[in-house]
């Protein structure tokens, strides 16, 4: 393993990187570049982690990012502390009453051969601890109660206000790079002029917290997400481990003559709430307890670009969507995985500046992507009247998580890439900008995960008679200034199918990003691997 270089902030910038925000998003990119070295500021204006549950499921790839910075195992305990794992996704007329759909019998079912990671259920205020714990492990400065009241760039480098919400002095900080991950009503994406395309709002929802009994109307059943379609309610719930609280999303009503009304906000009294929650609990008398109610909107737009010069905007101030599909917190976390190598690799002057402008071209497709899903499943499921024109077709859930593809200038796509922006994950391809499949190899005694080998510098993986290519990576590493750890089949590794995996032969190659996607591969032995290796690097660099 490599230790990963320091970046000391330069003498004219207070820290390399500021993070406006430090939700999901904001403390993810943190650890992201403490692990890689690069210190970085996160100003939050909230007093300090998540006290509302918000998003629960986490996916593979989510997990798979979380594993490589070696976190994986500590969220898996913390999310068995609040709910019982692989729980199912059904739909109800109401918890006690008719059970219309089984859409996953287990979160993980049919998903298992396709990571070394599974979905994982924690809500923001289990994992957001765990992820600032290790941001300032990795030398993260957090500062809670504090705004980020302006920002200017030039040519060199960011200037940002930080204002402290108790009144205390403001403090000015030079950044190289800003990420913008300040939420849905980002006010510096506002700010820069960029503008929100796609679907718009459709529903003024409510998320209901409360405490109520229902470990009976539970019954025996791991539910881990409960849609309930009842005649006079569309949303869904969430429960706790213990089965005495959980939250109730309401999207729409109907009433008595069937119309239906998304204007849920307008009437938050807790008469009203404690109704919706017996409605869907199916349990008229039920003692219920309102702790806290929330308003929001149902949207699904993503940002016209993800990047304007310095400032990289990330998480919901990108994209939007509804919960439906449980995309919305994992695509923007594995927007600041994107970022955070390419950023090391700018700032320690590895890569040219322009491997940042391949963020927006390769996160912004994935993000549109995710965000037409999440809306088609929400028509489909919660609102067909929204209409079902111009809907993206549905397309699986393991293919929204792993199976988003990229194609920028760092990439060299092959002459016959179809161009399509999402894989099956269950007939990876392993062609350049598709995520390096997962495959069980054995290496020096132990059996890992083809996933474990990725994630510090690029990784060049050689079929058996690819020692041309595996002795090429040292020194076309050294020529671009970039390192290459390389592993041959046979030699280094045993595996049973990595070479039809990964689409090259046993005299070809594959080169795999830091970020653990492919930007290159050679299906067989060339004349000289070494200037192809360059060649490869230079350009997946963008030097
Ligand atoms: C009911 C519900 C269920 C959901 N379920 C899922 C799920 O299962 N899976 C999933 O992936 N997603 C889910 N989501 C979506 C998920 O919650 C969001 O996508 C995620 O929280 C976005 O994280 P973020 O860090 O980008 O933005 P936010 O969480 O909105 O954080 C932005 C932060 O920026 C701070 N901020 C704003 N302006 C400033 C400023 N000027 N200075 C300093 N700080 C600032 C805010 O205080 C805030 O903390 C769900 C959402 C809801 C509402």
């Amino acid at each position: 393993m490599t230790v990963p270089r320091r970046i000391l902030p330069a003498v004219t910038n207070d820290v390399p990187v500021l993070i406006a925000g430090g939700s999901l998003v904001g403390l993810s990119a943190a650890v992201f570049l403490g692990q890689r070295g690069v210190p970085s500021l996160v100003v939050e204006r909230h007093v300090g982690t998540a006290i509302h549950p918000r998003a629960a499921l986490v996916n593979q790839r989510t997990m798979e990012t979380y594993r490589a910075v070696g976190i994986e195992q500590q969220i898996e305990e913390a999310a068995a502390r609040e709910f019982t794992q692989n729980g199912a996704i059904v739909s109800v007329e109401s918890l006690g009453g008719k059970e219309l759909d089984w859409y996953f019998r287990e979160i993980n079912e049919g998903v298992e051969d396709l990571s070394p990671s599974a979905r994982v259920f924690i809500t923001q205020i289990g994992l957001e601890p765990v992820l600032l714990d290790k941001a300032r492990a990795g030398g993260a400065e957090v500062q809670y109660a504090s705004e980020v009241v302006d920002v200017s760039q030039d040519g060199d480098g960011v200037t940002a206000r930080i204002r402290p919400r108790d009144g205390g002095d403001e403090r000015t900080v030079r950044a190289q790079y800003l990420i913008a991950a300040d939420g849905a009503h980002s006010p510096i994406r506002r700010r820069l002029g960029v503008e929100m395309l796609g679907h718009g709002s459709f529903s003024d929802s409510i998320t209901i917290y409360f405490r109520a009994d229902i470990r009976e109307l539970l019954g025996d059943r791991n539910l881990s997400v409960i849609y309930v379609f009842h005649p006079r309610l569309v949303g869904f719930f969430r429960f706790s481990i213990d089965g005495d609280a959980g939250f109730l999303v309401v999207n729409a009503t109907i009433d008595e003559e069937g119309n239906r009304s998304t204007a849920i906000g307008e009437d938050m009294s807790e008469e009203t709430c404690i109704g919706y929650v017996r409605l869907a609990l199916g349990a008229p008398d039920l003692p219920v307890q309102i702790e806290n109610v929330q308003r929001w909107s149902a949207t699904a737009d993503w940002a016209e670009r993800f990047a304007e010069g310095r400032i990289l905007i990330a998480g919901d101030a990108a994209h939007v969507m509804p919960p439906t599909g449980g995309f919305g917190g994992n695509t923007g976390v594995q927007d600041a995985y994107d970022l955070a190598w390419k950023l090391q690799y700018v700032l320690d002057g590895t890569a040219g500046p322009a491997l940042l402008d391949t963020y927006d071209a390769e996160r912004r497709p994935a993000g549109e992507f995710a965000t037409e899903q999440a809306y088609t499943r929400y028509v489909l499921r919660l609102d067909p009247g929204l209409g079902k024109e111009n809907l993206q077709p549905i397309v699986r859930e393991d293919a929204v998580e792993l199976g988003y593809r990229y194609r920028s200038d760092a990439i060299e796509a092959e002459p016959d890439d179809d161009g399509l922006v999402w894989e099956d994950p269950h007939a990876p391809t392993g062609r350049p900008g598709a995520r390096a499949p997962h495959l069980h190899v054995e290496l020096d005694g132990s059996s890992v995960s083809t996933l474990d080998l990725f994630g510090r510098d690029f990784v060049l993986l050689a079929g058996a008679e690819g020692e041309g290519w595996r002795s090429a990576a040292k020194s076309a590493g050294e020529d671009v200034g970039v390192s290459v750890e390389a592993y041959r089949e046979g030699g280094d590794f045993e595996s049973d199918g990595f070479g039809e995996l990964y689409g090259v032969g046993s005299g070809g190659a594959s080169l795999v990003r830091p970020d653990g996607f492919v930007a290159w591969r050679h299906a067989g032995p060339a004349q000289d691997e070494v200037a192809e290796l360059r060649a490869a690097l230079a350009r997946a660099l963008l030097r």
